[in-house]
């Protein structure tokens, strides 16, 4: 399967980005009103703790407006947020309830960092409150009950498995969504998106280091009468013959992408247009060369090319698309089986 690169990142984004949005008004709002009841109270320093995490929220809020930055900032609110909790939980003024918070810890972060660091810092701070529950009431008969320990631990566990279980899933989805946007459901070949951003990778590559990049459209040859003389899941079947051949033919770091109907395109990095030349001509050759069968009739397709090479012809997908399709043209009106460059 093709995964193309960069993506996973750009589509949890803005859901983490709303998520971080909502939690930090609520950390504000919420950091105002319990450092005034623990001002109340007396117990000052969880109260100027407090006070300190819903300014912090605050300039975060205006900081993640337009941050590129946002698991780095995500993981800035997280630290002193949990942190805070912890010091809420060590001090001798706070009642036993302050260790509901627990419960919030692996759902925030699951949901804030992910899967992996999500589990960490849960574990992580999980572990010390845990640490500070047993220093706190560990003499305390009452809170020692087998029934009151197995309540908070079972339910504990119950949320980090479930949110890690829903990260994974998430995750997945999430996979499976970005690879179907890319890739062609007949022949599973990526798709002119996908070749989109494969081509500013490369062209920056080329850029960076100089090497060539070369662009190959094929087309299918007189493809209407496959489909007119042998029906339509013929044709299909032609599609993805065709799309195999090309893809174990070319070299790994190639890219076979379909353009629609029968036009397909090849980038090929690290190659001239004298060697694209050659790769297209192996796969024209292949193709011309071993019959393919049909619902029981044997059939020999042939294929037409057009290359342009990055530089030469252009500096855009769209300019060396269209300087490749004019070979194309001049192929299929000198005969057709050939490449033109
Ligand atoms: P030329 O040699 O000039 O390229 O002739 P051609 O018949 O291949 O070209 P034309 O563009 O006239 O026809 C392309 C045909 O490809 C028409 C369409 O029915 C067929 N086609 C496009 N997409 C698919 C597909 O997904 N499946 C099938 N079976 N056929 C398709
Ligand atoms: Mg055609
Ligand atoms: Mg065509």
């Amino acid at each position: 399967m093709y995964n193309p690169p960069g993506y996973q990142q750009h589509l949890a984004r803005p859901y983490r980005k709303a998520l971080l949005n909502a939690l930090l008004v609520i950390t504000f709002f919420s950091g105002l009103l319990f450092a005034w009841i623990n001002f109340g109270r007396g117990n000052n320093v969880v109260a100027i703790a407090e006070l300190v995490m819903a300014t912090y929220s605050l300039a975060l809020l205006l900081i993640i407006r337009d941050t590129r930055r946002l698991e780095f900032w995500a993981m800035a609110y997280l630290f002193p947020f949990f942190t805070i909790m912890m010091v809420a939980m060590a001090s001798p003024r706070s009642t036993a309830n302050v260790f509901i918070w627990i419960f919030l810890i692996p759902i925030v972060s699951h949901l804030l960092v992910g899967r992996v660091k999500g589990l960490g810092m849960s574990l992580l701070y999980i572990g010390i409150a845990t640490a500070i529950f047993f220093h706190r009431f560990g003499h305390d008969p009452q809170m020692m009950q087998p029934p009151v320990l197995a309540n908070i631990s079972v339910l504990t566990l119950c949320l980090i498995a479930f949110s890690h279980v829903y990260e994974i899933t998430r995750e997945q989805s999430e996979q499976r969504l970005t690879q179907q946007a890319h890739s062609d459901p007949l022949t599973q070949l990526p798709n002119r998106a996908h070749l989109q951003t494969r081509f500013d990778l490369e062209r920056s590559r080329h850029q960076r280091q100089g090497n060539p990049l070369s662009l190959v459209l094929l087309d299918l040859d007189f493809f209407k009468r496959i489909n007119d003389t042998h029906g339509h899941a013929a044709g299909d079947k032609a599609l993805q013959y065709f799309a195999n051949l090309m893809r174990t033919t070319v070299r790994q770091t190639d890219l076979v992408a379909r353009m629609g109907g029968e036009e397909f395109c090849l980038l090929l990095p690290d190659t001239d247009k004298e060697q694209a030349r050659m790769v297209a001509d192996k796969i024209r050759r292949k193709l011309s060369q071993e019959a393919l069968d049909l619902e029981g009739a044997p059939v020999t397709l042939t294929v037409s090319g057009g290359i342009a090479q990055l530089g030469a012809d252009g500096d855009t997908l769209d300019i060396l698309t269209r300087s490749a399709d004019e070979k194309l043209y001049e192929a299929k009106s000198t005969g057709r089986n050939r490449i033109a460059a």
